[in-house]
This record gives structure tokens, C-alpha cells and sequence, in this order.
């Protein structure tokens, strides 16, 4: 068994974009165009591209996978099979309310493809998406999609990238005339023009540049040539003299700015009128990286705890990294991940370095546009899904047993909102579960509990607009019928200074006794730790068998909540001290005293309620700025600030979760439909009293 392609003709890619901005257009003629191309020869005539678009909507789904793989030639390589490229599309979700999701798919590609509407711009969402991008350092290229739609001018939306997301941006074409006119491209580094012709706009056709157009081309070269030249001194020094720059030195030197993200080449087109996009495929192969151009991942050694690294060489030890669990209804749960170093063979164990379980790889699959290719092995680079794991999850890191690695954790936030979800029948109520059960398996932010008083389900999750798509996809997808609650806040409580409590649970009257007795003290921890155990019982005060369930009774008992029945965290509990009876003695009498202690303690510690603060951003025309800040303030919101985007207004600012139901309604009628925002969960702080007070009141009754 040998790889099939090098790991430099690798490019592992996303597409990002704003909701409507035409992600799923364009992921669709990529797939059309790499399908087609790959069987060229097969592809006769127009009726068999149709045929393939046709099947393709049918089946609707590859286009949502995790994670397609496609091949492609660039154009100017004119089928060259021996410079194809194998391109694996990891899918990013399309709203915010999903950042999570968005964050692990960052995480495991190398870069991105970023789509802009031709008519709108920069719209917030790609802001949230951009600065995510920034954050993970994943080099980019921009598309510009809808250059035919009315009011669309590349102009405009090259100037919006500049102003919203970054000055480094440089067009390396320029469209031929825009909205109706719109008819193909003029590529600034080889001076040609391109039209798309036949069926989907499969057959490119170059030409000279249309006369009327030349300067034109020619004062947009010129600043592309100035941008890319200052990222290199031989460049920079032919510039200067004048000199001609050749396309290849031009290239070269452009792939390394966008490597190190200082430099992000624009592309435009329109998707829907099949033009353009073949071009952006080969600015994929051009200025992406493939997996050897980053450097290696990080992660733990289990054994010692030191940092160690894998490099994307076949010759490592396997390395893999778990990011996505999909339900597929032919095959079961399928298992995504990505290999970062080494090879795997069809039938070979790895170690789950997270859960410390071993997992066999019966069957490895590659998904395409229109089928599921069966492999036997897989190299570094790779990305791929495996079925029957048992206990991997989204996160998880799978290695070679033999050189166990533990590579970083995609980190996810906890729920912050929950809604109360009760089937309609007893038919549903079985069919609930299971939804539960597979929505959950997919979606690491989506949990599903139970109210410990009143024993109802709840689903708990990142956002309204979260909780309403996995309502409706357990209609569509598992056909559940059920009645859903009102949203509520996941509030937790918390102490706010140490303090110790005893707790006795002691019967002793008739028959077989119980004696418990437990002496504890409690702390607050800082935000975010979570709980803390420590034993510090010496000399055999309470034998060792009962302190494991004295364990769980204080950590029963922090779930139950003490204040108002909401968890309690960042508590550290301390067993100092306490007695027990020869004959007396449970696990259950010592649990229960465990649990008196702890309550008591807590009520002690001066206990509060914590809300989830979320960071808010709005964009509006300046006319309602004082409409909604005013909103905003009576909301309990703090703005940041507010500053000037173009001809908008945006709001930066940090609101309690539990004002902000409805937002979307509310912000629409305060500025007649032309505001929008973006809203994400960053930290937990306490709820002042008089709120707080009312909220445990609403829980009493
Ligand atoms: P997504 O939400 O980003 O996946 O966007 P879609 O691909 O679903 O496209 C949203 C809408 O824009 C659909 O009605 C598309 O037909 C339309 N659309 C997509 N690309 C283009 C384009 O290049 N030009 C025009 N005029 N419309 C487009």
C-alpha cells in the first residue's frame, strides 16, 4: 500500500461564510466541477453533467457532509494527472449560534475559502468568523460571490474588506462588467481574460483582455504587484527599477505572504451563473497550505505529561484527532477525524488517548460528492470517518498504542440556556430518546438532562435559535412529536467565602443502626475551576472504604443546587474530620452525612446565584443608535463601545442572557428591520440580589 498523492498536493479547506452569501452554491459547483474533471472521459455530453447535478440534489447529501474529498487540476495545468491535487472540504456551519462547531472545524483545516455577497459586503457574521479564523491562524482566500446580482460592485466589496476585516486583502482579478453585464474574469497575473462557456460553465476559455478594459486591468495589476512585492526584498528591488516581475516570481512569493497570512488574494465570480469558480479552485492550490507548510502539532505525552510533536510524515507514529460524529443511515455513526502523522491500516487498533480505551478501525471510508470509497489505509494529512467506535467523541485524540500522544482538546462551552421538551405520545416518547441520544453524539454543545424535582427532560444548548434547529431537525429527521417549553437560563450557584459544617446522620433505635458523621469545610475556587475533593483524613477518624461515597454524596449534593436547585460550582470541599460506628457504619448513612455536610456548609459560604454574561455585538444605521443603546442599557446591558463601520453603527457590548429572549423580534421593530447582531456566550458572574431573589423566589413556587 502506497499513498496515492504526496502530502504536498493536499489541501485540507473550508468554506466560511455569512448565511445567504452562497456557500452552499459554491460548494456545490466545486463538487460538480472536481467530480467532472476527475472522470474526465466519462463526461460525454451535457446531459450527463445534468444527469450528475440532478442525482447530486436528490440525494442532498454529500454537500453537508463533514467531510468531502475532491480532486483537481489547475486550470492552467490543462489535465495533467500528474499535478492533481486532492482537496478535503471540511464543512463549517453557517450561523453563529454555532461557534463551537465553527471553532472545531478551524481546528482541524489548514485553510479556508471565505464567500462574500457581491452586493452586501462584509456582513457581521463573517466578522465573528473572520477574527475566529485570525485567532486560529488559518491563512485565507476571499470569493466574492454574486458579481451578477443587482447593485453588486466589486469596488464596494473589495472596500469593505479592506475597512471591516483587513488591509491586507489584494485583488488578483478583476471582473468583466458587474450585474447583468457580468460576463468573466481578468486574471492580473496572467493578463488574460476568462470566460465560461458550455454546460455549467464547465469549458474556461481564454482570451486577450477586451481593449476597453485594458487600463483598467492594468491599474489593478499595478496594485497587486506593489502589495505582493513589499513581501519580498529581490521583488521589492525589481519593483522599484521597474522591472518586470514574472508571473511564477509573483506567485511564489504571494503563496508565502498568505502562508503567513500578511497577505489575502481576492477572487470574484458568481456561483450561480457558473462563473469563477474553477478559478478560486486553483487559488486553493496556489495560496493554501497543504499540511506540510504548517508546523507540527502539539500535544501530551499521557505517561509524563511533557509536550511533545508530531510532523505530517508518514514515518511518525499514527496521530489522529476526532472532530465530528455524524448519523448516516446507511452505515450508523460515522467518526471524522483527521490524521496529523503516521499511516493507518484498515483492522489496526489505535489507542483513544482521551478516554485511555483501545478502539479497532474496521473499516476507513473517504466520502465523495456521490459516493462513499471504501480504503485500507490512511497517511498523514488524510481526513476521513471510521464506524463502530465505542467510545470516541468529538475531541478525542486517536493514536498509535505504542507512542501514545495526546493532542490539544477542542474545548467547549457549557449549555447556557435549556428548554423543558415533553413527547406528545408514548410512541414519541421511545422516539425522543433516540433523537436525544444521536443529537447528542453529533453536537458537543447540545446536552440533554433531566430536572432532578420534577424528573422532565431537558435539552440544553448554546442559544435560542440552537435549541429551536435541534427541535425541529427531532421533527424532520427522527419524526418526534412533542411540546416544548419556554427557554430558560442554565443559572449556577456558587459561595463566596470558605466556612465548615458538620453533618450527622445517625439512627440508632431498634434493629440495625446507621452512623454517619462527616466534618467538612468548603471554598470558593476561581471561576471556570470546577469542583475540587480533598481528603485530609489521617489516623483512621473514617476508614477508608467511606470515603468514596462520602465523594459522591457532596457531589451529589453540589448538582442538586442548595440556594435555588441550580448546580453549585468552582468549590473546593475538604474532609477534615469525623466518626463512625463498628457496626453502624454505611456507605449510605456516611453519603447522606456527606450531603447534610456540604448543604450546610454551602448555606454558610454565603451562597449566590451566577448568570451567563453574553458579549453582544449590533449592527445599525446611525438614526437608532440611541434607541438601542437605550434598549440595551434598560436590559442590564454595559456597552463597550460604539463605533463607525462604513455607514453603520456598531454596538460592542456584554448583557445578561436572561434579558436578551427575543432579541432578534425586539431589535427588528426598533429599527425597522435593518439592525442585526451577533451574541456569544463569555463568562458566568453573579446576579445582583434583588434579581436573584426573585429568581429563587419563581423556583419556590
Ligand atoms: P448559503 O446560505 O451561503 O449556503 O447560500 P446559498 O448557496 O444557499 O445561496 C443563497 C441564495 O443566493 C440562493 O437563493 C442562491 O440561489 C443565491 N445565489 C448563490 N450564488 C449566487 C450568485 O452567484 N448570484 C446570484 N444572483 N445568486 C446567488
Amino acid at each position: 500500500m502506497a499513498r496515492l498523492y504526496p502530502v504536498e498536493r493536499y489541501r485540507n479547506i473550508g468554506i466560511i461564510a455569512h448565511i445567504d452569501a452562497g456557500k452552499t452554491t459554491t460548494t456545490e459547483r466545486i463538487l460538480f466541477y472536481t467530480g467532472v474533471s476527475h472522470k474526465v472521459g466519462e463526461v460525454h455530453e451535457g446531459n450527463t453533467i445534468m444527469d450528475w447535478m440532478e442525482q447530486e440534489r436528490e440525494r442532498g447529501i454529500t454537500i453537508t457532509s463533514a467531510a468531502t474529498t475532491c480532486f483537481w487540476i489547475r486550470t492552467r495545468d490543462k489535465g495533467d494527472k500528474a499535478k492533481e491535487y486532492r482537496i478535503n472540504i471540511i464543512d463549517t456551519p453557517g450561523h453563529i449560534d454555532f461557534t463551537a462547531e465553527v471553532q472545531r472545524s478551524l481546528r482541524v483545516l489548514d485553510g479556508a475559502v471565505v464567500v462574500f455577497d457581491g452586493v452586501a459586503g462584509v456582513e457581521p457574521q463573517s466578522e465573528t468568523v473572520w477574527r475566529q479564523a485570525d485567532k486560529f491562524g488559518v491563512p485565507r482566500v476571499c470569493f466574492v460571490n454574486k458579481i451578477d446580482r443587482t447593485g453588486a460592485s466589486f469596488e464596494k466589496a473589495l472596500n469593505s474588506i479592506w475597512t471591516k476585516l483587513t488591509p491586507n486583502a489584494v485583488a488578483v482579478q478583476i471582473p468583466i462588467g458587474e450585474e447583468d453585464a457580468f460576463s468573466g474574469l481578468i486574471d492580473l497575473l496572467t493578463m488574460k481574460s476568462y470566460s465560461f462557456e458550455g454546460d455549467f460553465g464547465h469549458d474556461i476559455v481564454e482570451k486577450e483582455i477586451p481593449a476597453e478594459l485594458m487600463e483598467s486591468a492594468k491599474t489593478w495589476r499595478g496594485k497587486m504587484i506593489e502589495r505582493i512585492a513589499a513581501e519580498d526584498e529581490t521583488l521589492l528591488a525589481q519593483f522599484v527599477e521597474g522591472k518586470e516581475i514574472s508571473e511564477e516570481d509573483l506567485r511564489k512569493v504571494l503563496r508565502k505572504a498568505v502562508l503567513r497570512g500578511v497577505l489575502v488574494p481576492v477572487f470574484f465570480g458568481s456561483s450561480l451563473k457558473n462563473k469563477g469558480v474553477q478559478l478560486v479552485l486553483d487559488g486553493v492550490i496556489d495560496y493554501l497550505p497543504s499540511p506540510t507548510d504548517l508546523p507540527p502539532v502539539d500535544g501530551i505525552d499521557p505517561k509524563t505529561g511533557n509536550t511533545i510533536t508530531r510532523s505530517p510524515l508518514d514515518s511518525e507514529p499514527y496521530s489522529s484527532l476526532a472532530f465530528k460524529i455524524a448519523s448516516d443511515p446507511y452505515v450508523g455513526t460515522l467518526t471524522f477525524f483527521r490524521v496529523y502523522s503516521g499511516t493507518l491500516e484498515k483492522g489496526s487498533y489505535v489507542l483513544n488517548a482521551t478516554t485511555g480505551e483501545t478502539e479497532r478501525i474496521s473499516r476507513i471510508f473517504r466520502i465523495h460528492a456521490n459516493d462513499r470509497e471504501e480504503v485500507d489505509a490512511l497517511y498523514a494529512g488524510d481526513i476521513a470517518a471510521t464506524v463502530g467506535l465505542k467510545s470516541t467523541s468529538t475531541g478525542h485524540t486517536l493514536c498509535d498504542p505504542q507512542a501514545p500522544i495526546l493532542l490539544e482538546q477542542i474545548s467547549f462551552p457549557e449549555p447556557v440556556i435549556s428548554i423543558r421538551i415533553e413527547p406528545k405520545t408514548k410512541a414519541d416518547q421511545e422516539k425522543l430518546g433516540l433523537a436525544l441520544k444521536r443529537l447528542s453524539e453529533e453536537d458537543p454543545t447540545f446536552k440533554v438532562k433531566s430536572d432532578l424535582e420534577t424528573g422532565d427532560t431537558l435539552m440544553a444548548g448554546m442559544g435560542e435559535l440552537h435549541l429551536e434547529i435541534l427541535v425541529d431537525r427531532m421533527k424532520r429527521e427522527f419524526g418526534v412529536e412533542a411540546n416544548v417549553g419556554r427557554p430558560q437560563v442554565a443559572y449556577k450557584e456558587t459561595i463566596k467565602k470558605p466556612a465548615d459544617a458538620e453533618g450527622k446522620y445517625i439512627r440508632q433505635s431498634g434493629g440495625r443502626g446507621q452512623y454517619g458523621h462527616v466534618v467538612l469545610h468548603v471554598e470558593p475556587r476561581e471561576r471556570g475551576q470546577g469542583f475540587e475533593f480533598v481528603n485530609k483524613i489521617r489516623g483512621g477518624a473514617i476508614p477508608q472504604e467511606f470515603i468514596p461515597p462520602i465523594e459522591k454524596g457532596v457531589k451529589e449534593a453540589l448538582d442538586k443546587g442548595v440556594l435555588a436547585g441550580y448546580p453549585v460550582v468552582d468549590v473546593q470541599a475538604t474532609l477534615n474530620d469525623g466518626s463512625y460506628h463498628d457496626v453502624d457504619s454505611s456507605e449510605f448513612a456516611f453519603k447522606v452525612a456527606a450531603s447534610m455536610a456540604l448543604q450546610e456548609a454551602a448555606r454558610r459560604g454565603g451562597l449566590v446565584l451566577l448568570e451567563p454574561i453574553m458579549t453582544l455585538e449590533v449592527l445599525i444605521p446611525p438614526d437608532f443608535l440611541g434607541d438601542v443603546i437605550g434598549d440595551i442599557s434598560s436590559k442590564r446591558g454595559q456597552i463597550e463601545q460604539s463605533e463607525d463601520r462604513g455607514t453603520m453603527k456598531v454596538i460592542d457590548a456584554k448583557v445578561p442572557l436572561s434579558e436578551m429572549f427575543g432579541y432578534s423580534t425586539s431589535l427588528r421593530s426598533l429599527t425597522e428591520g435593518r439592525g442585526t447582531f451577533t451574541m456569544e456566550f463569555e463568562k458566568y458572574e453573579e446576579v445582583p440580589a434583588n434579581i436573584a431573589q426573585e429568581i429563587i423566589e419563581g423556583r419556590r413556587r
